[in-house]
């Protein structure tokens, strides 16, 4: 590749076997739902994550649709949910009737604001949903305890954080209910899949029937029941073994894939380091306690317009760095649910300021040279320097 090609935000990246597996998975015949790979694929979940029962689902979206319905939510229940996020932490439980509680993010991780939950809870209040932004873990000690105070589910949307850590736990495994992403995005992809992780042993056979279209048929396979029918609610959340197979291929390089990530995230933070200092330009906060996953590399600029003229500057020389979530609290449609502006202003100050560079499986040394040299050569106007602070850990 010629040193003037284009530098992609994203480019999904293959180990190699992802053809073979899925030219197996079609040869078994048995390309629908939890055959071979999907086997293999929960397993591996259980296992490495410590999970009680992992359930490959078509996506993260699908896997916090199943979470609500899982938590019984209803029509009128709250559900509080961070402002930075995307939309899919909030639609799940929306599309069973429950409104949204938008609550701010921390300054330092960007997550859920746990100093600021308590004052949110109601009667009506029936979970938290925490999201490990960029894979770093939002505080679970405090969230575990206000929800058990309180007597609330937490299911952590944990999209980005696969292999991730807090005090040592799994992320995903530490709520009643923790969600995967696959999508072509994530450090580990299938194009469009997700997982449903069941820590809680009595929700595990009712998860079975919502994604089987709310029938018995797990059980049936199993021999725990003689006969199939229609028991619950549900609905087709199950991937085809073809996609388990692509996945397959994916996991069983989640060493080197996790590696080859640390290496390009940690290449950013040594080489940016003064110059985020010299130009009052926000990094990363990673908390001691905390492994993140090197899902991705932020910065934060001083301001909009600063953030503008970079993503321009960065764009002249053919690599791609993109901003983020719009506050969820003051998008339309959280305006139609009771969000109001100014309501997360953190939130609303990331909207304009993050930006995301350039971080993928299969970005090379000299790739990633380029975006380092692009960054050091831009200078943040001196008088919008300053403005950072209020974001300052
Ligand atoms: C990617 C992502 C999702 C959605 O994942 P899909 O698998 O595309 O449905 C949900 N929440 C967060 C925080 C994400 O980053």
């Amino acid at each position: 590749m010629s040193s003037s090609s284009p530098i992609p935000f994203n480019r999904p990246s293959l180990t190699g076997k992802e053809t073979k597996y899925i030219e197996d998975a079609i040869k078994r015949c048995h390309a629908s739902g939890d055959g071979f790979y999907t086997k293999s694929c929960h397993s591996f979940f259980e296992e490495k994550l410590g999970i009680k029962k992992a359930l490959l689902t078509t996506s993260c979206t699908h896997a916090l649709e199943m979470a609500a319905i899982l938590c019984d939510v209803e029509e009128g229940d709250e559900v509080i949910v961070p402002s930075y996020t995307f939309t899919s932490t909030v639609n799940a439980f929306v599309l069973r009737g429950a409104n949204p509680i938008f609550c701010d993010v921390r300054p330092d991780t960007l997550n859920l604001d746990d100093t600021k939950i308590e004052r949110l809870v109601t009667s009506r209040t029936k979970v938290i949903v925490p999201v490990h932004y960029a894979g770093v873990a939002c505080e679970m000690d405090s969230i575990l305890k206000i929800a058990k105070k309180h007597g609330l589910y937490v299911v952590e949307d944990n999209a980005q954080g696969i292999f991730g850590k807090y005090k040592g736990r799994s992320l995903g495994s530490i709520g009643d209910l923790g969600t995967l992403s696959f999508h072509e995005t994530k450090n580990i992809n299938c194009g469009e899949g997700g997982a449903l992780l069941i820590n809680k042993a009595e929700m595990v056979q009712r998860a079975e029937v919502i994604r089987e279209k709310g029938t018995n048929r797990s059980q049936f396979f199993r021999g725990e029941v003689d006969k199939y029918g229609w028991v619950d609610l549900g609905s087709s959340f199950l991937p085809s073994d073809i996609l388990a197979a692509y996945l397959w291929a994916q996991l069983e390089r989640w060493q080197s894939i996790q590696s080859k990530r640390r290496e390009i995230w940690e290449g950013y933070q040594q080489n940016l380091t003064n110059w985020a200092l010299n130009q009052g330009v926000r990094l990363p906060v990673i908390p001691a306690h905390v492994e993140q996953s090197f899902h991705l590399f932020y910065l934060i600029l001083p301001s909009l317009e600063e953030r503008s003229r970079f993503i321009a500057h960065l764009r002249e020389q053919g690599i791609h760095a993109v901003f983020h979530y719009q506050a969820l609290n003051s998008s339309p449609m959280g305006l139609k649910l009771g969000g109001r502006k100014g309501q997360c202003p953190i939130s609303e100050k990331l909207s304009d300021q993050l930006v995301r560079l350039p971080l993928y499986n299969s970005m090379t040394e000299e790739e990633q040279w380029r975006v380092i040299d692009a960054v050091l050569a831009f200078q943040v106007r001196s008088s919008e320097k300053a403005k950072t602070e209020s974001l300052a850990a």
